[in-house]
């Protein structure tokens, strides 16, 4: 059971991905201390084994600090690279390097391999083709169907092709399904040990998020929300269908900065992170937020303005990559996005959401609820004790940036570990009860007995009948303790 007082002062939740500079337990303890929501599996980097043995961890960890964790398993999704070559590619401006439609092919001289086949079907003359994240590129000169079939590129940005390296297709649709082999056997072991969240790498249309849910339903899994990672141009096109069926995304500027001209990515954050405050989604800002941090124990300014700005759009978590799996120092880091966050929070620009403009995601009746629930709560920055037991609603009263504590009491502890992930949520695991009394009751007490809240304050409850777990329907304004009086 979880029943240590929680840290109330940093609302932007923090995901940390986690590496060979996280994995040591002791390491891990501390990261989580410092303050980190959710670990992140990164499934490029992990096999099965290894997706076991990391859970197992950070279960571990959170235990020992009887802290709510939410774990994240990042699927790699349709990743394109090329095949081997023995010895680096050396390629100049003019050249044309074929790409040969053949996985196992071993390229040498201005030819090389793919792991993706389908390009030839996919690609069209003057298409642009990047290779090693962006390191590379060249535009679509010729396209040979045949077996195996080739791709002639004419290379514009010149440079060494090595072994693996990224390929990617801005503005082109892939036919290659997202879910790939890889994927489907990584999710069937994530969902085996229980991860909380399952993200999936380059979605480019609302079918993509469907087929995951589907796969994910096959394997008896209907209660595990999807994170949709938004890095193709094609993604922030139909950003609003993809919102419409996934629990929420993820601002992937890494592939994002490659798929599309670096200077876009600013403003396409602003786009993703504004649709999903419309449509009521969780959001989540990723990669390169304190880079420098990954070799050195203090950010850049640039950095920390970077952090801040996504907290003043709207992002509920912001996220750590390199500085927390491979980077020197980690828990400096998680303590960075920490004082950065607290610093935004309090500050004069941080706004709650109008209560009129909340994005509500349930029925009307519940919407009305959630509505009156944080009217009553903006008024004199009262606490709001949601009592959920899925999170839904949990989740949008944290989407109405209330400037009081948001307290989310549930008897799931799924639901606790997962609600790690909204802005602002403190989950708390209680006891199931019989009757809606026994529940403002002992949600009272629990909240009294680890000193968040206090006999004479007001509160405003918003709950659902108990036991039968009913959407919410009651608002109420207690005083705490009246009960007992
Ligand atoms: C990204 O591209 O920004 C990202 C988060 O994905 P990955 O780390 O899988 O490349």
């Amino acid at each position: 059971m979880y029943e240590k007082r929680q840290n109330l002062d940093t609302r932007t939740k923090i995901v940390a991905t986690l590496g060979p500079a996280t994995w040591d337990e002791p390491m891990l303890t501390r990261v989580l201390e410092a303050g980190v929501d959710v670990a992140r599996i990164n499934c490029s980097h992990a096999d099965h084994e290894s997706i076991r043995r990391q859970v197992a961890r950070v279960r571990r960890a959170a235990m020992k600090l009887r802290k709510p964790t939410a774990i994240l398993l990042d699927l790699q999704g349709p990743k394109i690279r090329t095949g081997k070559v023995p010895t680096p590619l050396p390629l100049a401006q003019g050249d044309v390097l074929t790409v040969v439609m053949d996985e196992s092919y071993v390229g040498a001289g201005h030819r090389v391999g793919t792991t993706y086949p389908q390009m030839v079907d996919d690609v069209n003359p003057g298409d642009l083709v990047l290779f090693a994240d962006g390191a590379l590129s060249g535009q679509v000169v010729a396209v040979r169907r045949g077996e195996p079939g080739e791709v002639d590129i004419r290379i514009d940005d010149g440079g060494e092709l090595g072994s693996h390296k990224g390929i990617n297709l801005p503005g082109v649709d892939m036919s290659i399904p997202c879910l790939t082999e890889k994927d489907l056997g990584d999710l069937a072991v994530g969902l085996d040990v229980g991860v909380d969240y399952v993200a999936l790498s380059f979605v480019q249309r609302a079918e993509d998020v469907v087929a995951l849910r589907a796969a994910m339903a096959e394997q008896g899994h209907t209660d595990i929300p999807v994170i949709a990672k938004i890095e193709k141009p094609s993604a922030v096109e139909r950003i609003d269908e993809i919102l419409a069926v996934a629990d929420g995304v993820m601002v992937a500027r890494g592939d994002l900065g490659v798929e599309v001209s670096i200077e876009k990515v600013p403003v396409y954050q602003k786009r993703i992170l504004s649709a999903a405050q419309k449509a009521g989604r969780l959001a989540i800002t990723a990669t390169q937020m304190l880079d420098s941090m990954e070799r050195n124990p203090r950010p850049t300014r640039a950095e920390t303005t970077d952090v801040a700005n996504a907290i003043l759009d709207g992002t509920d978590a912001v996220m750590l990559s390199g500085e927390t799996s491979v980077g020197r120092y980690p828990v400096e880091a998680v303590q960075m996005m920490d004082k950065i966050s607290r610093e935004v929070e309090g500050s004069a620009f941080f706004r709650s959401t109008p209560i009129d403009a909340m994005p509500v995601t349930t029925d009307s009746s519940t919407g009305i609820v959630v509505r009156a629930a944080c009217y009553a709560a903006s008024e004199k920055a009262r606490p709001l004790v949601v009592f959920s037991w899925t999170g839904a609603t949990a989740r949008q009263a944290s989407k109405a940036r209330p400037r009081g504590p948001l307290f989310a009491l549930t008897n799931n502890p799924r639901t606790a570990d997962q609600l790690s992930l909204a802005w602002g949520v403190v989950p708390i695991l209680v006891p199931p009860v019989d009757s809606t009394d026994e529940l403002i009751h002992v949600g009272e007490r629990v909240l009294v007995e680890q000193g968040l809240i206090q006999r004479g304050e007001e509160i405003v409850i918003l709950a659902g009948k108990a036991p039968s777990r009913e959407a919410a329907n009651l608002v109420k304004i207690h005083l705490v303790g009246e009960d007992q009086a």
